[in-house]
């Protein structure tokens, strides 16, 4: 199937699946925005209902290098969640995936994309991953829908199935998730340089040229590989700035949309709120705007203590500048 095509399945296979017996749970929820000191409106979603949810262990990817003994995400699929194939052909790579709809859901037709055969989650973004994401989003544009994308790798990052996907989540706001408002309102003096947002925590952006939403697949994939090759090497960075980061791979957050691409380290899974004493899970959702909290009263704890506090509790901090002064130092080498 085409990404076109599959978007235009997952309307009424939503639906569908909604409807059949042991297929798809929507979670009905509400959305309170709220604005913090770093200006992002966030949306944090209050889903009472997720307390339901079956609770998935965080599996110890950097151990696994194959499949556990059950993979949702390998066949035979759940025919109520399962939309269509995608096959990428790249000169010099290629993957075959599958595209299914997240089965327990709380928002309407938030789904996955998934690799035909087992790849570790703890495993980096491979070009094709990256532009068959990136046509997914260019496809949402064309036919006047929002989508954006985000991918947890590794143990701390706050994903739970092993084997690797890349989530999408539909948006009614044609501007992106909450994050989108900053990175946007950002000037960059040189494109193609990676920058960091002005936030409590470590973070690394790359912007995407203009109408990069109309470039061919083989156009997409060296910005796409160059880009994401670029944020990692900041990200391994800014773990070695911190002696105390867990030992083993490292973990990060990916967001990407139609015009960024944005990577956070992670030191950690979840937080401890001071207020309550709950641990929230934290995922990229999080570091799009988009926190999830399954009570009021976690809802108060999380605005009493400040979400800039809690993503930079699980996040690290931000050597940015460090960074900058290092390949200035090193341009500076290069010329002399
Ligand atoms: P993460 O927790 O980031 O690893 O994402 C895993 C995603 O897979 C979540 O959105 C889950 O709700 C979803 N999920 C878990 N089990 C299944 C399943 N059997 N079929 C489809 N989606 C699932």
């Amino acid at each position: 199937m085409t990404p076109a095509e599959i978007l235009t399945q997952l309307g009424p296979r939503f639906e569908q699946a909604k409807e059949a017996e042991g297929g798809l749970l929507f979670f009905t929820s509400t959305i309170v925005k709220h604005r913090d000191e770093s200006g992002i409106e966030y949306e944090i979603t209050l889903c009472p209902a997720l307390q339901n949810k079956p609770h998935l262990p965080t599996p110890h990817f950097a151990q696994e290098n194959k499949p556990l003994k059950f993979d949702p995400f390998l066949p035979p699929y759940d025919p109520n969640l399962h939309v269509g194939p995608l096959e990428l052909r790249l000169d010099g790579s290629e993957e075959d995936y599958v595209v299914l709809l997240n089965k327990y859901s709380v928002v309407p037709q938030h789904f996955l994309l998934v690799t035909k055969e087992f790849r570790s989650q703890a495993s980096p973004l491979l070009p094709p991953d990256l532009v068959q994401t990136y046509l997914l989003l260019a496809a949402a544009r064309k036919a006047r829908r929002n989508l954006f994308a985000f991918y947890n790798c590794g143990d701390n990052s706050g994903a739970s199935q092993a084997h690797k996907h890349i989530q999408f989540i539909p948006l009614e706001d044609e501007d992106g998730p909450p994050i989108e408002y900053l990175a946007r309102s950002v000037k960059l003096e040189t494109a193609d340089t990676p920058f960091a947002l002005n936030l409590s925590y470590a973070n690394h952006v790359y912007r995407f040229p203009d109408r990069f939403y109309s470039y061919s697949p083989e156009a997409l994939e060296p910005v796409l590989a160059q880009a994401f090759l670029s944020l990692l090497d900041l990200v391994i960075s800014t773990i070695r700035h911190d002696p105390e980061y867990p030992a083993g791979k490292p973990s990060y957050n990916v967001v990407i949309t139609l015009e960024h691409m944005h990577l956070v380290p992670r030191r950690q899974e979840t937080h401890v709120l001071a207020e309550t004493g709950d641990q929230l899970s934290v995922n990229a959702l999080a570091f799009a705007g988009m926190l999830l909290v399954k009570s009021e009263r976690e809802l108060e704890a999380v605005k009493t203590e400040g979400v800039g506090k809690i993503l930079r509790a699980v996040g690290l901090e931000s050597v940015h500048e460090l960074q900058v002064q290092g390949t200035a130092a090193e341009a500076r080498d290069v010329e002399t």
